[in-house]
């Protein structure tokens, strides 16, 4: 038993030794990624349930390292935010989408919510407003057509201190929305308080609505939730005809998901988005 036990803890140890070696090979390369401009955005479309228009797009971060290959953001997005990376790749996230949302704009595209995802430590940092109104003022983006993407994690250390600051961020013009809702600790008091504008339901309950009743009464619910608290409410992770027909028969006001479209790039979203207005 005892040469057994051995053995397990020299396996563990190696396993621990490949996986440090493995996060230390992901973190240095993240070090270098911004200014070898390896990231780039992919653009999923939000569309409008009752007219099928796309009326919003989510920006999503993609690493592409010239040896790792792809990189997913559920790979790299943690230690980005461990090690503080993600304030500055957030920075060019926001930059980015602003600077690409004035350009569609621009380009005659209809006019779209660009909506980007804010982390725990971009919401941190004492310069977020600031740094936030500086991003609209260099690309001429009109605020009402930027949406923060934020998760209920972000307001469980100091609820008054994020009530303050969300409302600093709705000063801005911008909209703000929660990400993954239902899936959060937080309690919903909070609905109340906060200036939230759009609930984006989780694709955990999304994608279960066909299948599982409970999961089916949990979104009925949200959807309900929303529209009492003059809520927009949009469903993600969309994958099937049958969740759309049933998001429609209740009400739902936005869907996002492969079904419609994966992420892609900018002039694929674009074509998506022409194709989408003249239909
Ligand atoms: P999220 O914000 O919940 O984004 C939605 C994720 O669901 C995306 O994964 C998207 O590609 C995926 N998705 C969309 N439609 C469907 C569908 O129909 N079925 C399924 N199975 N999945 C669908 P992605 O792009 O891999 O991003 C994963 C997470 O990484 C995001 O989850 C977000 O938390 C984070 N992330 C991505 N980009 C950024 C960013 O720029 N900043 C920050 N802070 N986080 C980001
Ligand atoms: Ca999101
Ligand atoms: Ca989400
Ligand atoms: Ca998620």
């Amino acid at each position: 038993a005892k040469k057994l036990g051995r053995n397990c803890y020299q396996f563990f140890e190696q396993s621990m030794n490949e996986e440090a070696q493995e996060r230390l090979r992901i973190e240095s390369a993240l070090r270098n990624a911004l200014v070898r401009q390896e990231f780039v955005l992919h653009y999923q479309p939000q569309l409008d349930l009752a007219t099928g228009a796309i009326v919003g797009v989510e920006a999503l971060l993609r690493w592409q390292h010239p040896e790792l290959g792809m990189v997913s953001p559920q790979r790299f997005i943690g230690l980005a935010e461990e090690t503080g990376l993600i304030v500055p790749i957030g920075a060019w996230v926001m930059r980015t989408a602003a600077a690409q949302a004035k350009a569609w704009h621009d380009a005659g595209l209809p006019p779209l919510r660009m909506a980007v995802n804010l982390s725990a430590r971009q919401f941190a940092q004492p310069d977020l407003v600031q740094s936030i109104a500086a991003v609209l003022a260099e690309t001429g983006l009109p605020a009402a057509c930027l949406e923060l993407e934020l998760t209920e994690s972000l307001f469980v250390d100091d609820v008054a201190k994020a009530v303050a600051l969300l409302h600093e961020l709705k000063g801005l013009g911008v909209a703000l929305s929660i990400d993954d809702f239902g899936t959060g600790y937080s309690s919903l008091s909070y609905l109340r308080t906060f200036p939230i504008d759009v609930l984006k339901i989780d694709r955990t309950f999304v994608g279960q609505i066909a299948g599982d009743s409970d999961q089916a009464a949990i979104v009925v619910s949200i959807i309900a939730l929303a529209h009492n608290l003059q809520l927009k409410v949009i469903a993600e992770g969309v994958e099937t005809a049958d969740q759309v027909a049933f998001l429609r028969r209740h009400d739902c006001d936005q869907v996002q998901g492969y079904y419609f479209s994966r992420p892609v790039p900018a002039q694929e979203f674009a074509a998506l988005v022409q194709e989408n207005a003249s239909a």
